[in-house]
């Protein structure tokens, strides 16, 4: 079998409600669907976001171009199975383009399994867990109430792990904690997530302040650059710290393992390259004794098939991660004939061939961009 062709697909969705963490609010989602053709007619999918943040500056049309101009003709006419060469090849041609590899890295497991009838987990290490947990991702919102409204949301949808946006008002931010603990007392996990946004000094100052509450893991407190801070940090506060946007390869997350700068890492398909890349940053964690956060930008049921996926086959622990922000509430549309939808607080793994969800063509022609 032979790869053909790589067809984008730029989309833009709604956000159910805008989407504000400490870096802006959004309305709408830009996201890009490639489907990998081959010789034999068998086509995979794979989805990357054109987030603009956490170290990338790629917008959509960028994606695509990369993807048709670069990509295309240095992997037409070879085998789909071969995908550590290809990325290897992709990276080459493009050094770090993560976002853009992501997306055809994930086709290609997606043609992987669908020619031997399998989902793509059994292609990893088989079937460890058919079910995941995962966390609700509190975005800010303008009061305290709006915030405790949209917890109890999840609550009662059998959410018990919230991802709390925080980094732009310290006296908020302590508010939101005290009154979600209030709210909830010890039945739920929260978690905060600054994307970067604080100073050394603000960051110390709001974590001593939250330590009284139980926080199970401060995400990315301080810049994307600041391995030295989240070190300190570490040693500075007794709530455990994540590594998120610092972290994109295996080198970036081997720094953070070496310095001892966090001991949780998040990943995420768009950031890290797609499911072979996440894989082993999993691997290297586990190694180093982290804790593994399965995360993504908000995305279709594409990219949340991808990480649950690696998730049904990770032998290890995992936390329940925000990789199901977007079919959690968080976007307004879907591109799939049978969306993903968090049941319980768990996301079923899918069981189909492949990646395990198939594109809707209706909802595809209505929110693609490029006719
Ligand atoms: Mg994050």
């Amino acid at each position: 079998m032979k790869i053909t062709e790589i067809e984008t697909i730029p989309l833009r969705l709604p956000f159910a409600q805008p989407f504000k963490i400490s870096q802006g609010a959004r309305d709408t989602l830009e996201t890009l669907i490639v489907r990998v053709h081959t010789d034999e007619g068998l086509v995979g999918i794979g989805e990357t976001q054109a987030w603009r943040r956490q170290g990338s500056a790629e917008v959509l049309w960028s994606l695509v171009r990369t993807i048709k101009d670069h990509f295309e003709p240095l992997i037409a006419g070879r085998s789909p199975f071969d995908i550590g060469g290809i990325l290897t090849t992709l990276n080459e041609a493009l050094y770090n383009t993560l976002y853009a590899q992501a997306a055809v890295a994930d086709a290609l497991y997606d043609i992987a399994g669908k020619a031997v009838g399998l989902p793509v987990h059994k292609l990893f290490a088989g079937e460890c867990r058919d079910r995941v947990r995962i966390g609700g991702l509190l975005a800010m919102k303008p009061t305290v109430g709006e915030l405790i409204e949209s917890a109890q949301g999840f609550y009662e949808r059998g959410f018990r792990h919230f991802g709390l946006k925080i980094g732009i008002d310290p006296k908020q931010d302590l508010a939101n904690v005290v009154a979600l603990r209030g709210r909830f007392g010890d039945g739920v996990v929260l978690r905060v997530d600054a994307n970067g946004a604080l100073a050394y000094d603000a960051a110390l100052a709001l974590l001593k302040k939250l330590e009284p509450y139980d926080i199970d893991v401060a995400e990315q407190p301080i810049p994307i650059w600041d391995l030295e801070g989240l070190a300190a940090l570490c040693r500075a506060t007794s709530i455990p710290i994540m590594a998120d946007e610092s972290v994109s390869t295996d080198h970036s997350l081997l720094e953070v393992i070496r310095r001892r700068a966090a001991t949780v890492v998040q990943t995420k398909i768009a950031k890290n390259g797609g499911m072979y890349r996440v894989w082993r940053l999993w691997t290297l964690a586990s190694a180093a004794g982290m804790r593994i956060y399965p995360g993504n930008h908000p995305s279709t049921s594409v990219a949340t098939a991808a990480v649950a996926q690696l998730c049904a086959a990770w032998p290890g622990p995992l936390m329940e991660g925000v990789f199901a922000v977007g079919v959690s509430g968080a976007l307004g549309a879907d591109i799939v004939t049978e969306p993903i939808v968090p049941v319980n607080g768990e996301i079923r793994v899918p069981s189909g061939p492949g990646l395990g969800v198939d594109l809707d063509p209706k909802a595809i022609e209505r929110y693609r961009i490029d006719r």
